[in-house]
């Protein structure tokens, strides 16, 4: 979903009161609509039931007709007991009137209470078996909410009505189980509308049937899908099709169905102009298109910018006038992220959100190269810089915050690929699709393929990135210092933020020299910490993480100590001092990284005389003391070898 309004809006409204019908079957409590509690209050907690099929009949020709927002349904759910010990209860999640519940040509008892629709099932059912069920439903509340109607207007072109449910509203337009871990693996919609109007589906358009003033639409989608991506888009549209021409075998040809106001038409041609590009920008990256078609259902009023609907996104009308081209981008790659492979819990939203506003620049780099990603990457870290809420991105207490779940998702995904490099970021990307296609994924199960791919552990990378919020404070400085015909730059890291102990990140820096630039990078693992270069040429400037990868606040502060060669760039042995020398001499070694060290004394026939170290050092600077006196005079070898690196020199004794 692309919000263009960045706020939860939470409304209290209340529950018109409504002529109801009801039958003995049935009651239901005129109550204030409970929306503000059902975060927790109102979800089923356990489930026994594995959906496969929901083939779901709306009948929306008075809506659209006359007005009528009240609606009859149709809803048969087939779906698998999944419980260790048996069970005679069916949970569903329900805002509407039911009428009738039937399994075969039996009616079954149930009650419908905030929320809840709770089916006494005829017997006990044991694991594995299948359970078919068909609930007649209505649905006689009038305000807008999972199911939206409008009237012909300047704005809405035509009577329009559509469902837009994510994350939990579906229950407010068909009884369902509306959780997302939990997918269909296959649904089917009927929708009834006057003749004249076309309604839109998930999937393929299987049939329309006309019977006489009225339309049947059937679509249907064979691949599994979550509750909050099935949805119906209704109006007086007309349709252009786009086609692409998948790059995977067997070079499918997958339709691109656009619905919109004829009047719009021509501007709906212009907007999708680049939705071929887009399509195989996307397959590159992300693999295969998952599905049969994709589309756009355009609407308006729409208190969203876009939302990805399963094969085809509901947009807002304002698109088109806009020319919105990264939310055309965003709403595809949901396709990918988010509909093919869904966050598994709304705490694990920016698996679809982060993952969907990245792939925005994504295909800007595309598109229009490096500099626009990098460009457009800038401009989100600046919005989550001031809007920057101070939660976690991992279960935000709100999930469709702009700032986190959208923004610093994209930007955790951006330093992630500028961590692992390229390559393996985006081999990542397709094993993530690959164990979790057509299923649901949590931060973990990510986390976890992160891992599997590279071979290393990046708990610390979601830990400070994912599970904590905010982001490191750095200062830092340096000292150049000449030396024979070279420079030494000493260069000095502190992070000082209070949030967090350590980051730890490699860190780009561009170091200007007279006559050109270069670029190193440093690995960032210690609160405090120091790093030594050389240089032919004087330094002049050193601009810190300059692609600004990394989501930080740092600056330079001249007052800070900058230590001389705390970490040595390399290994190294140097000649003893003094040499020749009389009993004492020094032997100086440098460790540019934490090794087992071993510097031993040998004749020269290479018998091993003495042991000056044999343990584990840290990298470091370092000089040992080597007392000759028990030696006779002579020409000695002396020898440093780590698990990387070997050296041996000759030192001469004279007594
Ligand atoms: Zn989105």
């Amino acid at each position: 979903m692309k919000n263009f309004l960045i706020l939860l809006i939470i409304s209290l409204t209340f529950m018109n009161s409504f002529s109801q019908e009801t039958d003995k079957y049935f009651s239901f409590e005129c109550k204030n609509d409970l929306r503000v509690l059902k975060s927790s209050d109102l979800q089923i907690t356990s489930h026994d039931f594995d959906i496969l099929y929901y083939d779901i009949t709306v009948n929306w020709y008075n809506v659209l007709k006359n007005s009528n927002r009240i609606y009859p349904g149709k809803v048969r759910i087939i779906a698998r007991v999944d419980t260790l010990v048996s069970t005679n209860q069916f949970l569903l999640n329900s805002f509407l009137t039911i009428d009738s519940v039937l399994k075969g040509n039996s009616k079954l008892n149930y009650t419908n209470s905030n929320g809840i629709l709770t089916i006494f099932l005829d017997r006990f059912y044991n694991k594995n078996e299948i359970i078919d069920l068909e609930i007649y439903f209505r649905r006689t509340r009038t305000d807008n909410l999972g199911f939206y109607y409008y009237e012909k207007s300047s704005q809405t072109l035509e009577n329009l009505a559509y469902t837009m449910t994510q994350p939990s509203d579906a229950r407010y337009w068909f009884p369902c189980y509306d959780v997302p871990s939990n997918k269909a693996d296959s649904s089917r919609l009927r929708i009834i509308v006057p003749n004249g109007f076309v309604a839109t589906g998930n999937g393929l358009l299987e049939q329309t049937n006309r019977i006489g003033d009225s339309t049947i639409f059937i679509w249907f989608e064979p691949h599994p899908i979550a509750t909050y991506l099935i949805a119906i888009c209704a109006s007086k549209y007309s349709l252009f099709v786009q086609n692409y021409t998948s790059k995977f075998p067997p070079y499918e040809t997958i339709p691109i169905q656009n619905y919109q106001w004829s009047a719009d038409s021509a501007r709906s041609v212009y907007v999708m102009r680049n939705i071929n590009l887009m399509m195989e920008c996307f397959e590159t990256f992300y693999g295969k298109y998952p599905f049969d078609k994709y589309g756009h259902a355009v609407v308006s009023p729409f208190a969203y910018g876009g939302m990805e609907h399963q094969t085809i996104s509901t947009i807002h009308r304002n698109w088109l006038s806009w020319d919105g081209q990264s939310g055309i981008a965003h709403e595809l790659a949901h396709q990918w992220w988010g509909d093919l492979v869904t966050c598994e819990t709304w705490k694990d939203i920016w698996l679809n959100e982060g993952f969907a506003t990245f792939s925005e620049d994504l295909y800007r780099e595309y598109s229009q190269g490096k500099s626009a990603y990098f460009q457009s990457m800038n401009s989100k870290a600046n919005y989550y810089y001031s809007n920057n809420p101070g939660y976690p991105i991992y279960n935000p207490p709100q999930i469709f915050n702009a700032a986190i779940s959208y923004y610093k998702g994209a930007l955790v995904l951006n330093m992630l690929r500028f961590v692992l490099g390229d390559s393996l970021f985006f081999k990542t990307l397709i094993n993530y699709r690959n164990q979790f296609l057509y299923s649901t994924a949590t931060t973990e199960d990510f986390k976890n393929v992160v891992n599997q791919t590279t071979g290393e552990d990046y708990s610390y990378f979601f830990n400070q990135w994912i599970y904590q919020p905010n982001h490191p404070v750095y200062v830092y400085n340096w000292k150049l210092v000449p030396k024979q015909n070279k420079y030494e730059l000493n260069f000095f890291i502190k992070q000082t933020q209070n949030h967090y102990s350590v980051y730890k990140m490699p860190i780009e820096l561009k170091i200007q020299l007279s006559y050109t630039d270069t670029t190193i990078k440093i690995w960032n693992t210690l609160r405090e910490q120091s790093f030594t270069f050389e240089f032919s040429d004087s330094v002049k400037n050193i601009v810190f993480d300059p692609q600004n990868y990394i989501l930080k606040q740092a600056s330079r502060d001249i007052s800070l100590d900058v230590f001389e060669n705390s970490i040595p760039l390399k290994f190294e042995l140097l000649q003893n001092y003094p040499n020749p020398f009389n009993n004492q001499t020094t032997i100086r070694f440098s460790l540019p990284q934490r090794d087992f060290v071993s510097l031993k004394i040998f004749n020269l026939v290479g018998k091993e005389i003495k042991t000056l170290i044999a343990k584990e050092l840290e990298a470091g600077f370092y000089s040992i003391s080597f007392d000759a006196s028990e030696l006779s005079s002579g020409v000695y070898l002396y020898s440093l070898q780590t698990n990387n690196f070997k050296a041996t020199k000759k030192l001469v004794l004279i007594k």
